[in-house]
């Protein structure tokens, strides 16, 4: 068991720098999902932790010990990749046992370690069969079980679940947080999946090109994002966006509606983008901000999306899903003002 610090992270591969000074403090035993966009640099950090790519400025400590100069093995970690290799002609056993192979343990005390991993993965039965015999959940399992039988102080893990189909993937993903919650060790583990994110994390990293956008747990990232970029990447549909000025707690949007909001953190007047998800806008609310015409009404069964086309733009909102309104009805939408949200149009960053 150990924490993990990241600190002033740079990698550069020749003269591009693709991380950004990125620090980080992840306490013993917490689960921690980086998450971000195909390209945002989550593999290179995720590396660097490994021992895979090396440090090109800042510092890695695991459990109070730097270890940029050490070697994978003496990390106290393991990992798991999306394209997880299993050995064809390696039972199950075998397979889980490779990741004892340099490990010192007597012959009995890695027997041991397989069976207990074994069975807290429900394998016990399945361990001399080989992996074409095994389903891909299964599989995918028997690599979790290849790193956990090391014990590490942190696991890692890459997109793990992206190759597996949707109802394997959700089933997989409660299986590794049911399983953290039993062995209790630290996890970092990457996504470009929001929900993914959402569901597994203690807190999420939201990255976008090298940089960290905001780190939180799962509802202060959906509830208060820091700025536009997680206000549209975590939650879906995204938030609603409409541009606007600002001036005191008034936003009079580009269609001439005038919202009042919270307090915000600007002084004079200023352009704004007002923020509100489609969760938290309903029509026929007590307290109406705008109205306009369903152009589109997408049924989800529990509950109605609806597009509506107002003076400010189309945006969508959330209807009941036994009775919605019809397209080409005139719907008034409202939402509490404590879940509006206020962003700088230029820099993005929220003013709430
Ligand atoms: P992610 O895992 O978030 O999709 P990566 O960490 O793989 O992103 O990549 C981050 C950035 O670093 C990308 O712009 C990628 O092209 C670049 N990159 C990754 N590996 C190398 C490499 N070996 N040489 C040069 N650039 C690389
Ligand atoms: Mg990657």
């Amino acid at each position: 068991m150990a924490n993990l610090i990241l600190r002033n992270l740079i990698k550069s591969y020749g003269t591009t720098e693709v991380i950004h000074d990125i620090s980080l403090d992840v306490a013993d035993g917490e689960f921690v999902v980086f998450v971000g966009p195909s390209g945002c640099g989550k593999s290179t950090t995720l590396r660097m932790i490994a021992g895979l790519e090396d440090v090109t400025k800042g510092s890695i400590e695991i459990g109070g010990r730097e270890v940029n100069n050490l070697e994978p093995k003496e990390r106290d970690i393991a990992m798991v990749f999306q394209n997880y290799a299993i050995y064809p002609h390696m039972s199950v056993k075998k397979n889980i046992a490779f990741g004892l192979r340099s490990s010192k343990l007597p012959k009995a005390d890695k027997e041991k370690r397989i069976q207990e991993v074994a069975e807290i993965l429900d394998m016990v039965d399945l361990l001399d069969r080989k992996p074409n015999q095994l389903s891909g959940g299964q599989r995918q399992r028997v690599a979790i079980g290849r790193a956990m039988v090391r014990n590490p102080a942190v696991f890692l893990f890459d997109e793990p679940l992206s190759n597996l189909d949707a109802q394997l993937r959700t089933q997989m993903r409660l299986e590794i947080k049911k399983l953290h919650q039993r062995v209790g060790n630290t996890i970092v583990f990457v996504t470009h999946d929001q929900v993914e994110a959402m569901t597994m994390a203690d807190r999420i990293v939201i990255m976008k090109d090298g940089y960290i956008q905001q780190v939180g747990t799962p509802a202060e990232v959906f509830h208060k994002p820091a700025n536009t970029f997680v206000a549209r990447f975590i939650g879906a549909p995204s938030m609603n966006l409409l541009s606007g000025t600002l001036d005191a707690t008034t936003v009079t949007l580009d269609g001439g509606q005038a919202v009042t909001v919270p307090s915000v953190a600007a002084i004079g007047s200023k352009t704004v983008l007002l923020g509100v998800r489609p969760d938290d806008l309903h029509a026929g609310s007590a307290n109406p901000i705008m109205s306009g015409k369903v152009v589109v009404r997408e049924p989800l069964g529990s509950e109605t999306l609806i597009y509506v086309e107002t003076a400010s733009g189309e945006i969508i909102a959330k209807a009941d899903g036994r009775t919605p309104p019809e397209v080409g009805e005139i719907v008034e939408l409202g939402a509490a003002p404590e879940n509006l949200h206020v962003f700088d149009a230029e820099t993005g960053v929220a003013l709430t």
